[in-house]
């Protein structure tokens, strides 16, 4: 987590998210370390200077995670849970919404709602792919969605291709491809050996990969248009 986080930082990063408690599609999968797994955050937070961005998936646990995290993930398949919103709404830290797998923009948006009608208006929505009968990737990432959301809300939208696309040789053309459509951030998963990752290795880049990709995003002729 340590060398991560240093890594990260020194390429660019602004915010390390690493998952605690994890949503696994198999209860045989790691399931992630819990409340152990906040402290190698919240210690490789104090070293860098990096806020932390962790998933809480249970009503139950989010005091706990609030207590350790600088922003509260929502993963896709909780973008629905209704009373984890709900409980989302009354804590004092922003949030990350993903969108659900299966959910329209509308469906999303109105989760987003669950969140600023209860009276946290600091909400982060977050693209990750969508199901489509496409299989050659994990998801279909919703660039157009990118681009329509930022049209619809004033909310900030970013974009995670690791999740988006299951593929690490794609992550740095969609990230480019997610820039050009408007979105705010970027949700990359990195590990320093990916072959050895307990989740996502897969979709995930390494540090000197991450070094890269954000190497390529300065480049990116659309960012220096619009900054200027
Ligand atoms: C994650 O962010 O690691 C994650 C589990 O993502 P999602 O909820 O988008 O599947
Ligand atoms: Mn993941």
């Amino acid at each position: 987590m340590l060398e991560t986080a240093q890594a990260v930082k020194a390429s660019g990063a602004r915010l390390l998210r690493g998952g605690a408690y994890k949503p696994r599609t198999s209860p045989y999968d790691f399931q992630g370390l819990g409340v152990e797994a906040l402290r190698f955050l919240k210690e490789a937070s104090e070293a860098t200077g990096l806020p932390i961005v962790t998933e809480v998936m249970s009503e139950v646990d989010v005091e706990t995670v609030a207590e350790y995290a600088d922003m509260l993930q929502v993963g896709a398949r909780n973008m629905q849970n209704f009373s984890l919103l709900r409980k989302l709404a009354t804590v004092s830290r922003p949030i990350l919404l993903k969108r659900g797998p299966s959910a329209t923009v509308k469906e999303w948006l109105l989760a987003a709602e669950y969140l600023l009608a209860g009276g946290n208006a600091n909400v982060v929505l977050c693209e990750r792919g969508i199901k489509t009968f496409e299989t050659a990737t994990r998801n279909t990432l919703d660039l157009a969605a990118v681009a329509l959301v930022k049209e619809l809300s004033h909310l900030p939208v970013i974009a995670d291709p690791s999740h988006g696309t299951g593929l690490r040789s794609l992550i740095t053309p969609m990230s480019k491809a997610a820039v050009g459509a408007g979105a705010d951030g970027l949700l990359i998963e990195v590990h320093p050996c990916p072959e050895r990752a307990l989740s996502d290795g897969p979709q995930s880049l390494d540090l000197n990969g991450f070094a890269e990709l954000m190497k390529e995003l300065r480049k990116d002729p659309l960012r220096v248009i619009r900054a200027a």
